[in-house]
């Protein structure tokens, strides 16, 4: 991609109706656009760090099984009346709607239920079983506050999945696959040894329901977390039980800020039977469907990221999620030797931004450290008196200089 022609530019100054440090940086790099609190926009920039998260999230969830579909956004009154969720004092955050033709309708904020109900089509006997299936899509939720950038939307990405089981045991296999998958996800997005399984409030079937919870100052929960014994509780359900159930005293807890980047819930039988999703077992009688729901915010994650390690310059993406491998900055007459080599990196598949702008090199550096590719390329004719490219990551101060064989080299797999 040439900078002179992405559409979106960066700004020297924080927005001023933004207090968050992601969305800030968000903005002034150009990766988002505020359209109102809690609704953002996501810009070309944006939305390749988003799909590459999903692309991430995907490959976790393919391999355990999953299946991959969309539901729509619209939500039935009735449904949700049956399961006793449609009510504003039991949900607090239902956008809703009247529709011309009289009736109502809700504006999904979460997914058990209708895909629950769809699932009676396709759900029949034990031999049907188990499946897992699930979508990237955007809720809705009429949150209260929304002072945490991209971390709370009222309009988020969610990849929500949920598990259909036989027995008891299948369904806590499931459980258990699904946190080594979630676990392997954060890994990949390089906050996988600062992400703790948390006990958390909302279990149906069981006590808790577990969140992945990571260490991030803006993030908006406190946890109490032992880092040696791998224990991390939500303070919203500390107590002498929870303790004793994982081995722990509270003087062994340091309570720490955390971001809730992922929760996964445990229904046993109760969702099914509400909903009405029954199947044959073995022995031919009538049982309810063993179902677990499993969320991840997607967008959240984008200002988890951002806030984790960014710097006084600006964001610094880890390689697995940013939006390119390389920024490729051309300055005076080395120009068309970066047109050059800005070619034949596109020819080898390898995803480069190219600062092509007719500007001072300072503000190219600048953008550079704003928008927070992992490997800036300098192509100067200072580099190319000296050899080649200057090489520098954007996590670290010194720089190189090296050949462009060298660079292509690099990045061939
Ligand atoms: P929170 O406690 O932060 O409000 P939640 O318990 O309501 O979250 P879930 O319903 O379990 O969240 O949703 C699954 C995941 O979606 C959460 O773990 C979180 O990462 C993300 N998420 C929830 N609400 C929001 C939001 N308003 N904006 C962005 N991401 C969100
Ligand atoms: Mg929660």
């Amino acid at each position: 991609m040439r900078q002179s022609q992405l559409f979106t530019k960066t700004l020297k100054e924080s927005p001023s109706d933004e207090q968050a440090k992601n969305a800030q940086l968000l903005i002034r790099a150009g990766y988002i656009h505020k359209e109102m609190a809690g609704a953002y926009m996501l810009l070309p920039l944006g939305l390749r760090v988003v799909d590459k998260i999903k692309d991430i999230v995907r490959e976790e969830m393919d391999k355990i099984g999953g299946q991959e579909f969309i539901t729509t956004s619209m939500q039935k009154k009735e449904l949700w009346q049956s399961t006793g969720r449609w009510d504003d004092s039991v949900v607090d955050v239902w956008f809703k709607s009247k529709l011309k033709s009289g009736g109502e309708i809700g504006f999904a904020w979460s997914h058990e239920e209708p895909i629950a109900n769809m699932m009676k089509n396709h759900i029949a006997s034990y031999k049907d079983l188990p499946k897992f299936v699930y979508q990237f899509q955007n809720k809705l939720r009429n949150e209260l506050r929304a002072k945490s950038g991209i971390m709370r939307g009222r309009e988020f990405i969610m990849k929500d999945m949920y598990s259909f089981a036989d027995t008891e045991q299948q369904h806590n296999d499931f459980y258990e696959a699904s946190k080594v998958a979630y676990m392997n996800v954060f890994k990949r997005l390089g906050i996988g040894d600062d992400t703790y399984i948390t006990y958390a409030a909302g279990g149906a079937f069981t006590e808790f329901s577990h969140e992945f919870q990571t260490l991030c100052e803006a993030g908006e929960d406190m946890i109490y977390l032992n880092k040696e014994k791998g224990v991390a509780i939500n303070e919203e359900v500390l107590n002498d039980d929870v303790l004793k159930k994982a081995g722990v005293t509270k003087d062994e807890l340091a309570k720490v800020s955390t971001a809730e980047v992922g929760n996964i819930f445990n229904f046993g039988r109760s969702k099914a039977k509400e909903v009405g999703l029954f199947y044959n077992n073995k022995n031919g009688e009538k049982e309810a469907v063993w179902m677990g729901s499993y969320g991840i915010g997607i967008t959240r994650l984008v200002g988890v990221l951002v806030e984790k390690f960014a710097d006084s310059k600006g964001i610094i993406w880890p390689e697995s999620v940013a939006p390119y491998s390389i920024h490729l900055i051309g300055i005076g007459d080395a120009i068309t030797y970066a047109d050059k080599l800005y070619k034949d990196l596109s020819d080898s598949n390898i995803d480069v931004l190219y600062d092509d702008r007719d500007i001072r090199p300072g503000q190219k550096f600048a953008d550079s450290d704003l928008i927070g590719i992992p490997l800036r390329v300098v192509v100067s004719p200072n580099t190319l008196e000296a050899g080649g490219v200057e090489v520098k990551k954007r996590n670290e101060d010194d720089s190189h200089i090296i050949s462009t064989d060298k660079l292509l080299a690099m990045f061939s797999k």
